[in-house]
């Protein structure tokens, strides 16, 4: 009987698109200030965070997922700002963990705390960590996350990460003329510690990194490159709306992945919703605005309400921005939401 409540309450966008993932800011804050996401000009001193009362708690944040875990949602992404600079990241883990319906909980971190607060986030229930480097030429590492802080203490989060018994993958956003000189050294190096590297194109997120289309290098060169020198081959995707294209160094197990926002947009498997550090919800990644999520909560609306609101939101849900600039790089010049607002 549950469970035919259960599958009922599923819901489907407009364009047939399954809600299946929500992403989770815990956190505007980040001790990096990468060139792309939070130039250090625009995020300097004086910049103003949210102060923590119009941060969702822990008890909202688990009080949403369940409600959306009734909508369908199986997946959950812990991301910032920099996730772990929220203090007590484990105990959020943990409550999540208990939520029936959900089966996967996963971060996306910078990964230089993670070595030390790994152990105890894989204890509360984190299964999967996604940790985004982009060179491992410590002066490049350095200019890029805006702080001097070191390539080293990354890859031992990472090592730190993997023997703790979590799925770690590592993103390396690619920007041409910036950092493409490290792509085979990242191929090469995370092929001999065996853990699965995915090159993401260079995305125009926000109104604060000066994107221009040339500055995008597309996966099938990346593709190219690495396969002259460790040949590759595909791999069928795992699942409905896997955002990364799969290949195998041929004669092995291993793999690498390519997220070709830009060049091969995946709109069209897009079960993703996002919700910012302050609720707001964003049903995509380049949207102007969010639904204020947290007014409610706190007014004291029912379970039963919100998920009828969210439920509304999501069928009327039309966003495909990726295919649209695909198809019409002009006119798109609108005011987004910043990646460090959501996530990615
Ligand atoms: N601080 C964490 C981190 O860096 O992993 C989580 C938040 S960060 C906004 C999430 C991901 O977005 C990172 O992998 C980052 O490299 C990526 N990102 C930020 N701006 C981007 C852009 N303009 N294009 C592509 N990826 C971007
Ligand atoms: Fe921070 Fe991540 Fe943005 Fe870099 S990409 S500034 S680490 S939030
Ligand atoms: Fe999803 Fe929007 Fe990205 Fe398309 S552009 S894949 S709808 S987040």
């Amino acid at each position: 009987m549950i469970e035919l409540e259960s599958q009922e309450n599923k819901v489907v966008d407009s364009l047939g698109r399954p809600l299946r993932d929500l992403r989770i800011s815990v956190t505007d804050k980040c001790n990096f200030r990468c060139t792309y996401c939070m130039p250090a000009e625009l995020f300097g001193p004086d910049y103003e965070f949210l102060p923590k009362e119009k941060l969702l708690s822990f008890e909202e944040i688990t009080r949403l997922v369940q409600i959306f875990s009734r909508l369908g949602v199986e997946k959950i992404r812990l991301t910032g700002g920099e996730p772990l600079m929220r203090k007590n990241l484990d105990s959020l883990v943990g409550m999540i963990k208990q939520v029936e319906g959900i089966d996967d909980i996963a971060m996306t971190t910078n990964g230089s705390l993670l070595s030390e607060k790994v152990n105890a986030l894989k204890q509360a229930g984190l299964k999967r960590v996604t940790v985004s480097l982009d060179s491992l030429d410590v002066g490049r590492f350095g200019q890029l996350n805006g702080r001097g802080y070191q390539v080293e203490d990354i890859l031992h989060g990472i090592e730190v990460a993997a023997a703790a018994g979590l799925d770690v993958k590592v993103n390396m956003v690619v920007q041409r003329g910036i950092n493409d000189q490290d792509i085979l050294p990242m191929a090469k190096y995370f092929f001999e510690k065996g853990h699965t590297l995915r090159f993401i194109e260079f995305m125009d997120v926000g109104n604060s990194n000066g994107w221009k289309l040339d500055q995008v290098l597309p996966s099938r060169s990346i593709l190219e490159k690495i396969h002259e020198e460790m040949p590759l081959e595909p791999v069928e995707p795992n699942y409905y709306g896997e955002v990364a294209s799969r290949y195998r160094y041929k004669g092995t197990d291993k793999e690498i992945g390519f997220i070709s926002s830009v060049t091969q947009a995946f709109c069209s498997t897009c079960t993703r919703a996002r919700i910012s550090a302050e609720g707001h919800l964003y049903l995509c990644l380049f949207a102007s605005g969010g639904v204020d999520l947290r007014t409610p909560l706190r007014e004291g609306k029912t379970d039963e309400e919100m998920l009828e609101m969210i439920r509304k939101i999501w069928e009327k849900r039309e966003d495909r921005y990726s295919e649209i600039r695909l198809s019409n790089t002009t006119g798109l010049d609108r005011k987004k939401v910043e990646m460090s607002h959501i996530g990615g």
